[in-house]
């Protein structure tokens, strides 16, 4: 297995809409492992083909809490999300609602997320399974499929989280292709 360089926010494949995969065969079961591997070492709880280089409709994820333990392979997945609490009901809060990305690596970011999603997606064996998630689960589930539409979560901030994320690009000279990082190696908080 390899650990793969994960591309950085401004590279042109995190921003283009993925394509379905159409058939599960040795590469895409490599390509599954590699993830895997990369998204341990970074260490981050979902990763998305689009970061890896690869414009295909696949994520892997993983997530434990007390009670639930995933780690899968979403392949051509859809989402089903419950409608999401508007946020003049409700302000975001910043310890529930808080994500990251390993695509604009080392900050976090409060949004506001359905709290329910039902999913569908293939599994390695090529078998359609369904998971309902709550919570956090949901929030990765949701954040992963978002990049497989070419949309990276800072694309939805708005306001003064906004203007932080652009200071931030414009900062580390990120927004532009070319930026990578690979798990193990780099050190991202310099
Ligand atoms: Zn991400």
């Amino acid at each position: 297995m390899t650990i793969l360089p994960i591309q950085i926010y401004g590279e042109p494949v995190l921003h283009d809409a993925a394509e379905p995969i159409s058939e599960i065969n040795d590469e895409v079961r490599q390509l599954v492992a590699d993830m895997f591997e990369t998204m341990d070492a970074a260490p981050g709880v979902g990763l998305a083909g689009p970061q890896v280089g690869v414009n295909k409709r696949l994520f892997v994820y993983a997530w434990d809490e007390p009670g639930l333990s995933v780690r899968d392979v979403a392949i051509n997945p859809e989402l089903w999300l419950a409608p999401i609490v508007p946020e003049s009901i409700d302000e975001v809060d910043p310890d529930e609602e808080t994500e990251g990305c390993l695509s604009f690596p080392g900050e976090r970011f409060p949004l506001r997320r359905s709290q329910r999603v039902l999913m569908r997606a293939t599994n390695l064996d090529g078998e359609r399974y369904e998971l309902e998630a709550e919570g956090w689960l949901a929030r990765i589930l949701q954040h992963e499929n978002d990049h497989l539409d070419g949309v990276i979560y800072i694309d939805r901030l708005a306001g003064n989280d906004w203007r932080m994320a652009q200071k931030i690009l414009r900062k580390r000279r990120w927004g532009v292709p070319g930026c990578s990082w690979l798990p193990g190696t780099d050190d991202l908080e310099g």
